[in-house]
């Protein structure tokens, strides 16, 4: 998958979309980060590239500059920390509405994460 930067995401962030959610994701209600509700089908997303960096040295470090945490509405998107640096970016099929989408493996599950890519968070 094609690699993003931050320049590259910034743009994709600020790209036009239409106003409100559409049928297709309107299920997806993710300021911050949610589970991928089992309902919602993810073929209704077109992967537009990643912010994973072949190669890159593995980070697990969080960004919280002001006291959020990975589930805040408000939490900034670092590209460089987790756990944005495994993240792909998507949109909607339906309304191009941008998002952000990772797989969390857990010792006994894997849990899809989502949340919209607003371009007011991107540190
Ligand atoms: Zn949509």
């Amino acid at each position: 998958m094609k690699e993003i930067n931050r320049d590259q995401l910034l743009e994709i962030a600020a790209s036009e979309r239409a106003a409100k959610s559409c049928t297709e994701c309107s299920s997806l209600s993710c300021v911050g980060w949610e589970s991928v509700p089992s309902s919602f089908e993810l073929n209704k997303l077109q992967p537009l590239g990643t912010l994973r960096i072949e190669g890159a040295e593995e980070c697990w470090d969080e960004y919280h500059p002001n006291g959020t945490n990975i589930w805040s509405e408000d939490a900034p998107i670092s590209i460089k920390h987790h756990p944005y640096n495994r993240s792909d970016i998507c949109e909607c099929i339906g309304c191009k509405k941008k998002f952000l989408r990772y797989t969390e493996y857990g010792g006994y599950y894997v849990d899809e994460r989502i949340r919209e890519l607003d371009p007011k968070l991107i540190a």
